[in-house]
């Protein structure tokens, strides 16, 4: 056994519903000695990521639950502390899928070196990361936004819906956001230069989305679900596309929702709208759409078209409730968690 502990945090039990942090526990644990072709891993950033909630349940999904008492899954950055592989030097910064713990030890092939002289670290967690990819493929490839078309976006003050937003005006579409708070509307409207930006809370919301799309919706990109998925439907126009990328507000509910059957009214505007209505995760898109994200993303970080924000949590011991948090929107920007320093 090597000398190296890791702190990790894993999944104490399953929640029913809302989760707390009892599901949560951390744990130290002596890592094992390398073996030839892995690397010893030392956690920097750790990305924290709605879909985390889907894993902690045992419902059938596109990706295998966490098991109770394994470490919690995540995308990290993390600095190789030891090498045995030729191909990741000791002292590299690599993007890993490790996981929620200050230590790991993983093989070379898994990790993907990070160059720490083209970006900030972080964001390979976030705008040139999987949120900002997300954003990319579900915009382009099922939203297919025309120019002077309307699009609109909620959580658009957080990594994919802030994207979203940007890259349909790059598209040369209007872009109308939905933001929780005065201040995340600000930021979108005032710094990432959204046409138009709703806060979901205010009581009158259906009523300001109406005249905020005077033209109808031509692509609604779900991140939200509930509420605000029912404002958008009455204003969607012909032909309008729906990528269906996320349903943030539904995650945490163990019961359908009370009220009508609106199963038949959704299905009737789909066939009296001509709507498009495809769900994705963005695993699909990779090897067709990611060296292109890639290219255009950071040519636009550069040019300042793509701007981001980030939420950076100090400690490990902090996700669980930072976590929790960002399921109501206490997270302003991409959530990471800076496990250790950068050095
Ligand atoms: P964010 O960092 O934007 O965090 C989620 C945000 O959702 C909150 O900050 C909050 O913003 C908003 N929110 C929470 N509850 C509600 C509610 N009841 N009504 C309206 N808004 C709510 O998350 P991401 O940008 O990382 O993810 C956005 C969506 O994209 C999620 O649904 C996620 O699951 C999905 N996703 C899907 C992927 C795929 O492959 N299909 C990949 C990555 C993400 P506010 O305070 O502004 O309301």
């Amino acid at each position: 056994m090597s000398a190296v502990t890791s702190t990790r945090i894993v999944l104490a039990s399953r929640p029913d519903g809302e989760p707390n942090p009892g599901n949560f526990r951390t744990e130290t644990t002596k890592l094992p000695e390398l073996s030839d072709g892995q690397v010893l891993l030392r956690t920097v950033y750790l990305s924290l990521d709605p879909y985390m909630r889907g894993r902690m349940s045992a419902a059938e999904s596109y990706a295998d639950p966490v098991e109770v008492g394994e470490v919690m899954v995540g995308v990290v950055v993390a600095q190789v502390v030891e090498s045995r592989s030729p191909d990741v030097p000791s002292g590299s910064y690599v993007l890993s899928y490790s996981g929620w713990q200050t230590h790991a030890v993983a093989d070379a092939g898994s990790v993907r070196l990070l160059d720490p002289d083209a970006a900030p670290l972080s964001t390979a967690l976030g705008v040139l990361g999987m949120p900002g990819f997300t954003a990319y493929a579900g915009l382009l490839r099922i939203g297919r936004p025309q120019p002077g078309e309307t699009v609109v976006v909620a959580a658009a003050a957080g990594p994919v819906g802030s994207a979203v937003g940007q890259i349909a005006k790059i598209h040369g579409a209007r872009a109308v956001g939905i933001a929780g708070g005065p201040d995340k509307c600000a930021y979108v409207r005032d710094e990432l230069g959204f046409d138009a930006v709703i806060d979901h809370r205010a009581p009158d919301f259906a009523e300001q989305l109406r005249a905020a799309v005077p033209g109808g919706i031509d692509v609604y990109f779900e991140n939200v679900g509930g509420p605000v998925t029912a404002a958008v439907l009455p204003l969607l126009n012909l032909y309008a596309r729906i990528p269906v990328c996320g349903l943030v507000s539904q995650y945490n509910a163990a019961t359908a929702p009370e009220g009508p059957d609106r199963l038949p009214a959704f299905m009737g505007l789909i066939l009296t709208k001509s709507l498009t209505v495809r769900g994705f995760i963005q695993s699909e898109f990779v090897r067709e759409m990611y060296a292109d994200f890639e290219r255009d993303a950071s040519r636009w970080l550069s040019e300042g078209r793509l701007k981001y924000r980030e939420d950076v949590v100090d400690g490990l011991g902090n996700a669980p409730e930072a976590f929790l948090g960002m399921l109501h929107g206490t997270n302003f920007g991409k959530l990471v968690v800076r496990v250790g320093p950068e050095e």
